[in-house]
């Protein structure tokens, strides 16, 4: 998958002398109306040069559960019902693993230790889950969790089971019904935990660069967003509508358009 990012070069604005003029200049001359290609990737640093050799990366703000999730959706809409439903499962996975972290900083565990700790558990997502249930049990909540989509999933990834569409819809609205509300619980009890979790998802690439290269951060219209979650109709539509919407989010830029 391929994502549009800006190529605006602020190293070459730097050595302008900023005036509004020159913004629309510089924009002029690197396109940067257009945005430019590069692959989605794991690390969520996508690098643009521009034509005097500045580098530029930039980072996507949105968390791995919610790329995973419009990755499936994109899936299930061109027909790859099987890797849908491992996408949309894989979103899920990964947000538990950010709902751990947010309770985690809220019962004041340092990001280390959480970090060594999650290592033990990283490859193994039965010690996730087990972790997501004796907190949801300490929270007095409930955990949410189908154990027959759950089945489910399993056959799909392990078993080579190949689900029909309105099966793949059917497990992605429970994952997106699944992390919708329990973003919503996290943002009423938690919102402070919520933010310092999304720092921390921005820090993680800073270590990686010196002082010198410049880290913007970028932002995709995703599926799941966090976006009007205060407002009385976040989370009310549904996959179906999500599935249409998705079609007409310029942000991806589809390989069927162009050569790998
Ligand atoms: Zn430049």
């Amino acid at each position: 998958m391929k994502i549009g990012i800006s190529s605006f070069c602020w190293e070459c604005f730097s050595q302008t002398d900023q005036s509004k003029e020159a913004y629309d200049k510089l924009k002029n001359e690197l396109n940067a109306d257009l945005d430019f290609e590069v692959e989605l990737n794991n690390d969520n640093i996508h690098e643009f040069v521009c034509p005097k050799g500045h580098r530029t990366f930039t980072q996507l703000q949105e968390q791995k559960f919610q790329i995973l999730f419009d990755i499936a959706s994109m899936a299930l809409n061109d027909g790859y019902t099987k890797e849908a439903v491992s996408s949309y499962s894989s979103s899920l996975e990964r947000f538990l693993e950010y709902y751990i972290l947010v309770i985690s900083l809220r019962n004041s565990v340092s990001l280390d230790d959480f970090t060594r700790t999650w290592k033990q558990m990283g490859n193994q997502s039965e010690r996730q889950l087990g972790a997501y249930f004796i907190l949801r049990l300490q929270e007095s909540k409930p955990t949410n969790w189908d154990e027959k989509k759950a089945s489910f999933r399993n056959n799909v990834v392990h078993k080579g089971y190949i689900p029909s569409s309105e099966e793949a819809i059917e497990y992605g609205q429970y994952v997106l019904t699944f992390i919708r509300s329990m973003l919503k619980e996290l943002n009423d009890t938690s919102k402070e935990f919520l933010d310092k979790a999304t720092f921390i998802h921005l820090s993680k690439n800073g270590d990686k660069f010196s002082d010198k290269i410049r880290i913007s951060n970028g932002s995709i219209p995703t599926i799941i967003s966090v976006r009007g979650i205060e407002s009385e109709d976040y989370g009310k539509s549904t996959l179906r509508e999500e599935l249409l919407s998705i079609k007409e989010n310029g942000f991806y830029k589809h390989f069927y358009r162009r050569k790998i």
